[in-house]
């Protein structure tokens, strides 16, 4: 596997690769992988001749006060298990690289970006589009897979590849699991044990409203009220959002008809959790 950490090599192997007639593949993280990235690599490795995936935990996204300096990192150990998923190429830029002295362009992409962790995490999604676009320009990709674990990022993405023309296929791929639910993410190594254990209750309270749905509810205020009272019922979950939204604009709706998306945010202590669970007609 070739470790690259500077934007205009990359930018010269991903140019090679496509004048030898390649495709290639691109998966975007942070870093400090787990499962649920993996399967975005093994999918992007299906996809595509050739298999880019990036590290890199992009300042721009988090807002002050957020956990960007301690953000968990372990570039040796996510190097062993990229090259384990068949990459083929790891881009690990520093800030420096990608936000030179001087920057100044950012891309936005307006209504998607406007509830759920947009209201709470303002400025988020500017840095999350503009570190993606960015990425784009510098890998080259003929498609790039994201999970729907963060499904308004997903959304977003989406939104900013057709409003941009960027020719390149965006695949959203089903959010990977522990056991007990709890979607796989690298903020889960801040909870405790307890906290842990607790954090199982997010899923449940999502299948529990998936449940109601499939009996014939479709008022979102009586299946958000059950969601809801299943989180609360952990005495330290404190509810940032939990929502029922139109799955394609994101907007609240009070009847659901269609595809929607229960979306939820809690927080556990200091770390902020989101997970979603899609309902629709069978
Ligand atoms: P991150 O490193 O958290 O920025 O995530 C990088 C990519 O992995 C994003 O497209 C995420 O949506 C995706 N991802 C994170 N957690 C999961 C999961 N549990 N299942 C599937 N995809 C995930």
């Amino acid at each position: 596997m070739e470790i690259i950490a500077q934007a205009k090599e990359m930018q010269r192997r991903a140019e090679q690769l496509r004048r030898q007639g390649m495709t290639i593949a691109f998966v975007p993280t942070m870093g400090f992988l787990h499962e649920g990235h993996i399967a975005l690599m093994r999918e992007g490795r299906k996809r595509a001749d050739s298999l880019v995936a990036s590290i890199f935990v992009n300042p721009t996204q988090f807002g002050p006060g957020e956990d960007y300096t301690r953000y968990p990192r372990d570039l040796q150990r996510d190097f062993k298990l990229i090259q384990g998923a068949g990459v083929d190429i790891c881009f690990t830029p520093s800030a420096a690289e990608i936000y030179p002295d001087g920057f100044q362009t950012f891309v936005e992409v307006e209504r998607v970006t406007q509830n759920l962790c947009g209201i709470s995490r303002p400025g988020h999604f500017r840095g999350v589009t503009t570190v993606v676009a960015k990425l784009f320009n510098i890998v080259k990709p003929h498609c790039a897979i994201f999970g729907q674990k963060d499904y308004q990022q997903l959304i977003t993405i989406k939104q900013m590849v057709k409003d941009l023309n960027m020719d390149i296929e965006v695949i959203g791929m089903p959010t990977v699991r522990e056991s007990d639910g709890l979607a796989m993410s690298s903020r889960n190594t801040y909870l405790n044990p307890k906290k842990r254990k607790e954090a199982a209750r997010l899923y449940r309270s999502l299948l529990k409203g998936k449940e109601l749905f499939a009996l014939g509810e479709r008022s979102a205020a009586t299946i958000l009220q059950e969601v809801k009272r299943i989180i609360e019922e952990d005495q330290g979950a404190v509810i940032d959002y939990v929502n029922i939204c139109d799955a394609h604009t994101l907007e609240d709706i009070e009847e659901i008809k269609g595809e929607a998306v229960i979306a939820v945010a809690v927080k556990m202590g200091k770390t902020r959790l989101i997970d979603n669970i899609i309902l629709k007609e069978e």
